[in-house]
């Protein structure tokens, strides 16, 4: 099933799948382990700087490969792309899904960015994401510009999007006070545009907060800050500990503790846990 397919049947279920970042060999198992254990399908994404860092064709070899060893139905998806020839490129090589990611611009002009995008998309199988409002990134201040229900009932008019990122109280990297995510704001949108909506910057936000989100229109959630920082924290630890020189050793650990947190993670977004709502 295309992921597009996926979503909008996501949208109608009240479900979501997650979008967990890998980095490496050990981070995409660590993801794949905890879909597997969970009985979970997944997305994996990659960032442009982790293109950068492994390779288009290596991601994408990568994630399949290990999808199929791992027993878990995938997709692949380009995370952020801002730069339009690589956002191009990721849909040539037969990525299932790219962001084309132009939410720090004006209106009309990510408009026409995104346009430009989901027209090469056209005839190939894949999910066209944009972003709509303002997501603070990694470093960035965490001001929230929200998106607005009519600036995204026309903007996924006029670019035909299949799925919509959506500023609604969720910001990347680690919060500085608890998060609270304006329920009411995501069914509304939800209610007015036809796209899957997507929530990024999930590390962090309670689990209570997720499901109810869940519930009234997102249909994927991405996280990638906290596996970053368990994995490396882990290792950090065990480097403290151990002088042992075989890798094959010691990223295991911390290849452990990053699938225990992505565990949690799923069971929480599929419901598998009951959370006390306040
Ligand atoms: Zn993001």
């Amino acid at each position: 099933m295309r992921l597009q397919d996926r979503l909008q049947q996501n949208k109608k279920e009240g479900k979501a799948l997650l979008a967990t970042n890998f980095y490496n060999f050990e981070t995409l198992s660590a993801v794949l382990i905890a879909a597997k254990n969970t009985g979970s399908d997944i997305i994996l994404q990659v960032s442009e700087s982790s293109i950068k860092y492994m390779g288009l064709g290596v991601a994408k070899a990568l994630a399949r490969s290990a999808a199929h060893q791992y027993g878990v139905k995938a997709w692949l998806h380009l995370d952020h792309g801002q730069d339009v020839t690589l956002v191009k490129k990721c849909i040539d090589a037969g990525y299932d899904s790219v962001m084309i990611d132009a939410s720090e611009k004006p209106f009309e002009e990510n408009v026409k960015i995104t346009s430009q995008i989901v027209q090469y998309a056209k005839g190939s199988a894949t999910n066209v994401e944009a972003e709509l409002g303002y997501i603070s990134k990694l470093g960035q201040d965490q001001k929230m510009i929200y998106t607005q229900p009519n600036e995204a009932h026309a903007f996924v008019q006029d670019t035909g999007v299949n799925a919509l990122a959506i500023a609604v109280g969720s910001a990347h990297g680690f919060y500085k006070e608890t998060p609270q995510l304006q329920i009411d704001l995501v069914q509304e949108i939800n209610t007015v545009t036809s796209a899957a909506l997507v929530l990024h910057g999930s590390s962090g936000i309670p689990d209570d907060q997720l499901q109810e989100a869940i519930k009234n229109g997102i249909t994927k959630i991405n996280l990638a800050t906290e596996i970053k920082n368990v994995f490396m924290t882990s290792l950090q630890k065990e480097f403290l500990r151990s002088d042992d020189i075989d890798l094959r050793k010691v990223f295991p650990k911390a290849t452990l503790q990053a699938t225990s947190l992505i565990e949690d993670k799923l069971r929480t977004i599929n419901f598998l846990k009951t959370v006390n709502f306040s």
